[in-house]
């Protein structure tokens, strides 16, 4: 099919290997989520950290123009999906490749444009690269979540120098002081990887002064192990696998401790939720849903049919607290039905946080709910015929349905 397509397209089979390659996202796969959308805004990595295979993989970076991007998202959002997270493996270099520094704090400010999108999130930015443009789009742009996943691998400056990563900790934590002073409330997420060959005692050290310090809200811990093609699978100094284990172990008791003293600061405090589907393992046997916090703190909450009158749908469309409520909210509060019934994935809810453990928060009581644009596509995807997306370039039958009208930016 494809070497037919080719024959007579000429370019199809090239275009369809270039969607494969480097953007895969621009291919009209079918999406796992009816509400939320992963969209790459680059591909590859400039940088050549020792651990790595991406550089090897994935080559160069590449970037897709902005345009491109938000034609995408607009798209996505006429489809229903109403939170998107730019993904790239270093987003603050993208623009690189067309010259513009500060292409992707244009690109966060952008978004913000785009009428009925209402959550943005990216991953991951880079510290070497980090500037101060994005931590003000972030605090400035109400649809751009005050979440930060960004890796610190190591607190030791020499291990950092060892894995070629070209921040040293002091300025990791610059960028946490600034993103704090600017967002009190953005929830800080990282990885770190323990036993890069060469670590001493006093190199773990500074990674657990580095995590106290930063108060991360969690972290994806890693045991280094050697990755083949990677420059650090041939290092001297393999740390022992007993102390790669140990060390593990007292950086995943100070991670979680931390963690919980962050959570339990948020007990008592009002959030906008938006339901997850399949984020709650024992939502059935504890008669709970889950959501995401603005943050992108999992919370688990009670659902109580009997309560239904009690709640109402809102007309404010508040986000978390001090922020805004995000573009496009108040268009769908109108369509609020008259009674509430139970939310589904892609709807917002409010919430008082009532408890707090070290991965999770709960909320015994729904304050609001408000229906979404999300949670009707969700619900029609449910209800309605299985979907059959596009076979990455596998032949199909019959005609694609239209996409509908794409919401028009501000
Ligand atoms: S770890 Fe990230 S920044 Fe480093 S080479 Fe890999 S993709 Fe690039």
């Amino acid at each position: 099919m494809l070497l037919e397509r080719a024959r007579v397209q000429q370019e199809a089979q090239v275009e369809i290997l270039e969607s494969l390659d480097v953007f895969p996202s621009t291919l009209p796969t079918k999406r796992e989520s009816a509400y939320a959308a992963w969209v790459s805004v680059s591909v590859g990595c400039n940088n050549t950290c020792t651990f790595c295979i991406v550089p090897a993989l994935r080559g160069k970076e590449k970037d897709r123009r902005p345009g491109e991007i938000l034609a995408e998202i607009e798209a996505l959002v006429a489809e229903g999906v109403s939170e998107i997270t730019l993904l790239g493996q270093n987003v603050n270099a993208y623009g690189v490749e067309f010259g513009d520094r500060q292409a992707f704090s244009k690109l966060l400010r952008a978004c913000g444009e785009i009428e009925g999108l209402e959550r943005v999130r990216f991953t991951s930015p880079h510290p070497a690269e980090f500037t101060d443009d994005v931590i003000d789009a972030m605090a400035e742009t109400p649809n751009v979540m005050p979440s930060l996943h960004m890796p610190l691998q190591s607190g030791s400056d020499k291990v950092l120098k060892d894995m070629r990563r070209s921040y040293r900790s002091a300025k990791y934590l610059g960028i946490l002081e600034r993103v704090r002073e600017q967002i009190p409330r953005a929830a800080i997420t990282t990885d770190i990887i323990v036993g890069f060959p060469g670590e001493t005692e006093e190199d773990f050290l500074e990674t657990m002064r580095v995590v106290r310090e930063s108060r991360f809200a969690s972290a994806f811990t890693f045991q280094y192990s050697k990755r083949p093609g990677t420059p650090a699978a041939e290092l001297p100094d393999q740390v022992p696998p007993e102390v790669v284990k140990d060390r593990y172990g007292r950086l995943v008791d100070l991670v979680n401790e931390i963690a919980w003293e962050e959570n339990k600061q948020l007990v008592g405090r009002t959030v906008e939720l938006m339901v997850a589907e399949g984020e709650g393992r024992k939502d059935t046997e504890t008669q709970r849903l889950s959501g995401r916090a603005p943050d992108n703190r999992l919370v688990h909450f009670a659902w109580d049919d009997t309560a239904v009158e009690e709640l109402t749908p809102v007309s404010g469309g508040s986000a978390v607290e001090e922020r805004a409520p995000a573009s496009g909210g108040s268009a769908v509060e109108e369509r609020a039905p008259a009674s509430v019934s139970k939310p589904r994935p892609g709807d917002m809810v409010t919430v008082e946080i009532t408890y707090a453990a070290p991965h999770h928060l709960v909320a015994d009581r729904v304050l609001s709910v408000r229906r979404t644009r999300s949670g009707d596509a969700w619900q029609a995807r449910t209800e309605g015929p299985q979907q059959t997306g596009v076979g990455l370039g596998m032949p199909s039958v019959g005609v694609p349905a239209p996409l509908p009208d794409a919401p028009a930016r501000r």
